[in-house]
């Protein structure tokens, strides 16, 4: 199917003129990317639509121009090379370009839409590739950015196998949200699914980790390009964000954890959305989200019960564990600093918190 894609809010016929005139404000700072595929999914005529609030631009969006980071992970403190990655000694990130098949607008990355992310991406991938070979610690490769799914099959196929070949290198995770904003881009490439089957195996790993956030993204089309993966071979997890006016109700987010878990991919990671600029808008306090996260915990059943609830912070993956009427329990999942992990912080809850 022909997917067509839009980068004006001009066009799209959906918008009034006034509407079109003041989102196009809002686009000069955060840019509008989206197709066809995914637009058609929105119903216009429900402006607060979730599906709309994830892809189109909101003049809320300019409201609190002082909150938020243009890097609130602190990537750039992590990067050793360009588009590499090596926060924590298993795992290395490599960013494989600097566009996806949409601009989420919450997205914590933005800043490679806006300007510069062409410097912060793999220019040359043999240099990342070295990098990997001489850190034996590295168990972990993840290919993200922008989507490594942009890439040509054949372009993928080098890099993936020259990872192959690194023997320390056990699991290849490819981060991508094609099968939610263009299913196609896996339902018409009959190569793909053979490269992932050549490669992915007792050896080596590949991981696929999704972007679904709401129910009505998993269409027929996402299910069939869900289904060619894990025939494939791959493994499948799920992680989002939990978004102001999209995901964050019990309900909602019980349903999308638990059709995910129907068709094969297992929730993974539930982020508190990052203070990256523009994103107070759909973000929320911390204590209220992770609510949130548990109600909704409590609809499932244990195979659509296993993600965490964590925020992706410059000094690691910091989750929230509990919650009781005056604090809130949070460990380091994941750390730059080996002892650190596990280390149990709690803190008073804070209504208005939104981040650490
Ligand atoms: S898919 Fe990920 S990196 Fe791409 S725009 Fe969305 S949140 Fe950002």
């Amino acid at each position: 199917m022909e997917v067509k894609y839009f980068r004006d809010v001009t066009d799209l016929p959906q918008l009034s003129v006034e509407e079109t005139l003041r989102l196009k404000e809002v686009t000069k700072k955060f840019p509008f990317y989206a197709n066809s595929y995914y637009l058609d999914l929105i119903n216009w005529q429900d402006e607060a639509d979730p599906i709309r609030r994830m892809v189109v631009p909101t003049t809320e969006e300019l409201e609190d121009e002082s909150w938020g980071a243009t890097d609130p992970s602190r990537e750039k403190y992590y990067t050793t090379l360009p588009g590499l990655q090596h926060k924590y000694s298993d795992t290395a990130i490599m960013l494989t370009g600097d566009s996806c098949y949409g601009n989420c607008r919450y997205c914590f990355r933005k800043r490679l839409f806006v300007d510069g992310g062409r410097y912060e991406v793999l220019r040359d991938y043999k240099s990342a590739i070295s990098y990997i070979e001489g850190h034996k610690e590295i168990s972990n490769v993840i290919l993200t950015g922008g989507d490594p799914l942009l890439l040509e099959t054949s372009r993928l196929r080098d890099i993936l196998t020259e990872l192959k070949w690194i023997k320390h290198v056990k699991i290849i995770r490819i981060g991508t949200k094609a099968p939610v904003y263009n299913p196609f881009r896996i339902i018409d490439d009959a190569v793909l699914p053979r490269l992932i089957d050549k490669i992915s195996g007792p050896q080596k790993l590949i991981y696929f980790v999704l972007h679904f956030s709401h129910p009505r993204e998993i269409t027929s089309e996402a299910v069939k390009a869900v289904g060619i993966l894990l025939k494939s071979g791959a493994v499948l997890l799920n992680h989002h964000p939990l978004i102001r006016g999209v995901n964050d109700s019990p309900e909602v987010l019980a349903e999308l954890h638990r059709k995910l878990s129907f068709i094969g991919v297992s929730p993974y990671y539930v982020y508190q959305v990052r203070p990256a600029k523009g994103n107070k808008t759909y973000s929320m306090p911390i204590a209220r989200a992770y609510r949130i996260f548990l109600e909704s915990q409590k609809q499932l059943s244990g195979t659509a019960k296993r993600a965490r609830f964590v925020l992706s912070h410059k000094l690691g993956k910091i989750e929230v564990v509990g919650l009781d009427e005056n604090y809130i329990y949070t460990k380091y999942h994941r750390s730059p600093k080996n002892d650190l992990v596990d280390r149990m912080v709690t803190m008073k809850i804070d209504e208005e918190k939104y981040w650490l």
